[in-house]
């Protein structure tokens, strides 16, 4: 089986990657996929449902092994659905692969072409997004303060180094508290000739 081509969204919960990949999943030749999105999808009445309801609640990253699996088969999914076209679309990830372990696991499946690090030093802000989000978007896992504090020491502790797993040549950072616009242009830099130079031969 071919690897899917693919460009991460890397960045802190709040950064901005939902909204970036949303936006990106709208133009041609994108397709967005996000880990969470895909498992609030699932029923929580379901195995799988009951299992993210239980880390997520808590701030935690769901088990490794068993995000992938249900990663590769969603995405599988998609393709047969022809939602997603591994031939025509560049995969926008965001949301995974959150741990070293699961950097390794989507080795199996993906060709990572770049990586987006939405950039951010200032943590309060972060903490500011997250927590208008939880009014908007009704999302447990904003809501309470322990629990975002939780998933930021998370990310620092077993996501940030997931960028190590990649050569640094492909990772190219960009400032998260910039406008949706300005961060969108910055992202457009760089995937629009990753996009043309592997799927022009597709294209109109
Ligand atoms: P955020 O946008 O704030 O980073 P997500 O919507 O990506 O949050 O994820 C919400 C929750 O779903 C996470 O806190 C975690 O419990 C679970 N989750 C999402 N993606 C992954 C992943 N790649 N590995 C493990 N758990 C995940």
């Amino acid at each position: 089986m071919s690897l899917y081509k693919s460009m991460l969204l890397f960045g802190a919960p709040g950064s901005g990657k939902g909204t970036q990949g949303a936006i990106l999943g709208r133009i041609p030749g994108f397709y967005h996929c996000s880990c969470g999105d895909v498992f609030r999808s699932i029923d929580l009445h379901s195995d799988l449902g009951k299992v993210f309801y239980e880390y997520s609640s808590r701030g935690e990253l769901v088990p490794d092994e068993v995000t992938v699996q249900m990663w590769a088969k969603v995405i599988h999914a998609h393709s047969v659905l022809s939602q997603y076209k591994p031939h025509v679309d560049l995969l926008i990830l965001d949301g995974i692969p959150r741990t070293l372990r699961q950097a390794e696991l989507m080795d199996e499946h993906i060709e990572v072409l770049k990586i987006v690090h939405l950039e951010c030093d200032n943590e309060e802000e972060m903490f500011d997004r997250l927590r208008k989000r939880a009014l908007k978007a009704n999302r447990h896992d904003d809501a309470d303060e322990r629990v975002i504090r939780n998933r930021w020491k998370v990310y620092e502790e077993e996501t940030a180094p997931v960028l190590d797993h990649y050569p640094s040549e492909k990772i190219i950072s960009v400032n998260s508290l910039g406008s949706p616009a300005e961060i969108l242009h910055d992202i457009l830099e760089v995937v629009t000739p990753i996009q043309q130079e592997h799927f022009a031969a597709f294209s109109g």
